[in-house]
């Protein structure tokens, strides 16, 4: 409280109207690393909307300016350029840290760099957390989950990982962040909010991303064939942002420290999935179907019981509405690429 007084002395003009003077002293410093990518950037949105300071971080990895460039210039908004991997010295009350590829071809492509953002990249955070005092949500995943053979996961399950595997740079890097977050938790006294996120997608997804929402919307929209890896039976349970948005908010806000399951849990099998993308986009498109990819999981569901206990979260959008407004995005992304050298 002192320092928003501090501020509020140096920055608020004495003529304020009373109601932004209120609004002004609830408006908190905020951190959102990866704030430049497709989760990042509309929770960016979501936290201005509301009034705070919001301060990005990122490298550009997987991320792109145009995804928060309506903010720039904005009195309350700053992007930085730099990598989570090195340390970041600045004030902040709340910290979201979503700073890691999150697609499969991304996190692969340099494995390594995969392992020291989700392990060097959250000691840094929780270092950072723990000198300012501020609240860290870490942006886990229903990876940690594995090749799960419990169904639908539930936050008590402690997964089926392939420690060597393929996907290991990811999936072990994100289970070591939970692991950093509540050593921080019990050993400094840092308040921690751990988001396992389940598959989510919408507008802003990149176009070269290499999940499946992005990769059977642009096939089908080209009339290209619709890649299905494998025999097409395993399944995924598919989040729209915006609920993500609200889900990371509310579990900012609670008092809930344990890990929490943020995904719809509507299930559906890859190849239902791909049927339903044709359809909706039409065009002439045929299914086929590739070689399995390595360590795939094979079933995927969230048990969102907790969400919905602890946070009266649950998701509102729809599938089909979700991927109507996925595709006029990626419509409009085509149209845009067909006139420009850049992404
Ligand atoms: P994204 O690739 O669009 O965004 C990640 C952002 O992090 C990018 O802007 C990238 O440039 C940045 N970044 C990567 N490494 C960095 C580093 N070392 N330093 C600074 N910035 C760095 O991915 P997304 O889908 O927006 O995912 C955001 C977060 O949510 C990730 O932590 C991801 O693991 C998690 N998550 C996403 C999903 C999903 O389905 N989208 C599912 C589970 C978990
Ligand atoms: N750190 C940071 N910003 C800060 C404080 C710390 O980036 O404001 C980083 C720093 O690199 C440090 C790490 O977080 O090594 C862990 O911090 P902690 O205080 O836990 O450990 P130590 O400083 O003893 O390494
Ligand atoms: N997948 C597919 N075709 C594609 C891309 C992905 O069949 O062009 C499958 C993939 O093998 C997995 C599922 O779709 O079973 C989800 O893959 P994605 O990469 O989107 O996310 P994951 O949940 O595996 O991290």
């Amino acid at each position: 409280l002192k320092y928003i007084e501090v501020k509020l002395e140096n920055r608020v003009p004495k003529n304020y109207p009373l109601v932004t003077f209120l609004n002004y002293k609830n408006r908190k410093r905020v951190l959102v690393t990866g704030g430049a990518g497709f989760v990042g950037s509309h929770l960016v949105d979501r936290l201005m909307l509301a009034g705070h300071e919001v301060i990005v971080v990122d490298n550009f990895f997987t991320g792109r300016k145009r995804n928060i460039d309506h903010w720039i210039g904005h009195e309350n908004f700053e992007l930085v350029h730099h990598d989570v991997v090195r340390p970041l010295y600045i004030e902040v009350d709340e910290i979201y840290h979503l700073a890691s590829p999150a697609s499969p071809p991304h996190y692969m492509l340099n494995p390594v760099k995969t392992i020291k953002t989700n392990t060097l990249g959250t000691i840094n955070m929780l270092g950072l957390a723990k000198r300012v005092g501020a609240k860290v949500l870490i942006a886990s995943t229903s990876e940690v989950y594995g090749d799960p053979d419990e169904h639908p996961q539930s936050e008590t399950y402690w997964g089926h990982v392939n420690p060597i595997g393929p996907r290991a740079c990811y999936d072990e890097g994100k289970r070591v962040a939970e692991t950093l977050s509540y050593a921080y938790e019990h050993q400094e006294n840092i308040a921690v909010r751990v988001a396992r996120i389940f598959n989510t997608y919408g507008p802003r997804m990149h176009m070269n991303d290499g999940r499946v929402v992005s990769n059977f919307i642009l096939q089908a929209l080209q009339n290209n064939s619709i890649t299905i890896y494998g025999d097409g039976k395993q399944t995924r349970s598919f989040q729209y942002v915006s609920d993500l948005v609200d889900g990371l908010v509310a579990l900012m806000a609670s008092n809930y420290s344990q890990p929490i399951n943020i995904g719809n849990p509507v299930e559906h099998t890859i190849e239902e999935f791909a049927l339903l993308i044709k359809n909706l986009v039409g065009g002439t498109s045929k299914i086929v179907a590739l070689a399995a990819v390595e360590d795939d999981p094979q079933r995927r569901k969230p048990d969102i019981s907790r969400a919905k206990k602890y946070l009266n979260w649950e998701a509102k959008v729809s599938l089909v509405e979700g991927l109507k407004k996925t595709i006029t995005y990626f419509t409009k992304e085509l149209q845009r690429s067909k006139y420009s050298f850049t992404d």
